[in-house]
């Protein structure tokens, strides 16, 4: 991979840019109840932690309420990370993926529009990320969040940290394409030689973009900070095309990115 700075830098969200769960928990916690009305008003003690150490396997937050009814029925975390199988919750509870969506969407705006000050209280920037940003939004780079949330919601955090990024340089779970999808069309339009490097949290997504046709000079970066367990990290190591990052890499310079 070329070390000179990408044309266009995707950055995925959560467990990239900014960790939020202190929020996916609550949010989770509260559509959870929604679909099972009688459970009491507060989680038992302990299933936050629990739910942070299992929140590697999420791709799209319809799973996280699923996580909750996985651990309260028993299900080992162990079991979770290695063969999370949200459909088989999804069953049980006899609910569409889209109907969970529906509501954990709600929980959030309803949140948001009872007290926006303590649903951005529920999360937290990665220290250096946000001045990484800002630093970029004046150069030659393009930044671009592929996110599979809401894209309002990643919008509404950074524009409060005073990164104001165009709807056009945002897609979320509206856009619903997959992210190997979206990098395509972020490539595709230009005759030039353009140059697409892609941080992303989640192992799984960055080898469906190894996978994905077209994309093979996509650079691909594990954030070595996010959502991820050590088996992950250590599998992006060995990997001859992922490249594992810090969060000190990150808020540097791009070569030191590509530096052996
Ligand atoms: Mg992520």
């Amino acid at each position: 991979m070329p070390a000179r700075d990408p044309t266009i830098l995707a950055l995925d969200f959560d467990g990239v840019v900014c960790d939020g769960m202190a929020e996916y928990f609550v949010a989770a916690w509260r559509t959870w109840r929604r679909l099972r009305p009688s459970v009491g008003l507060d989680p038992p003690r302990g299933l936050v932690d629990r739910f942070a150490r299992v929140r590697p396997v999420v791709e799209t937050g319809w799973e996280m309420p699923l996580l909750i009814m996985a651990l309260l029925a028993g299900v080992s975390e162990a079991e979770i990370l290695e063969r999370w199988r949200p459909n088989a919750f999804l069953a049980e509870l006899g609910r569409a993926r889209d109907e969970i969506t529906a509501v954990l969407d709600s929980v959030r705006d309803e949140w948001i529009a009872a007290d926006e000050a303590d649903w951005l209280d529920h999360h937290r920037f990665y220290p250096g990320a946000i001045e990484r940003l800002r630093r970029l939004a004046n150069g030659p780079t393009r930044i671009v969040v592929v996110t599979t949330k809401e894209g309002r919601f990643a919008q509404k955090l950074l524009f409060r940290q005073g990164v104001d990024l165009g709807a056009e340089d945002v897609y979320g779970k509206e856009a619903q394409r997959p992210k190997p999808v979206i990098l395509r069309e972020l490539i595709e339009p230009s005759s030039t030689a353009r140059s697409l490097w892609f941080v992303e949290d989640r192992l799984k997504t960055l080898d469906a973009v190894k996978r994905a046709p077209a994309l093979d000079d996509v650079g691909l970066f594990l954030a070595g900070w996010g959502y991820n367990t050590a088996r992950d990290r250590e599998e992006a190591r060995r990997d001859d095309r992922i490249v594992l990052l810090s969060l000190e890499q990150f808020g540097g310079d791009f070569p030191t990115w590509v530096e052996a």
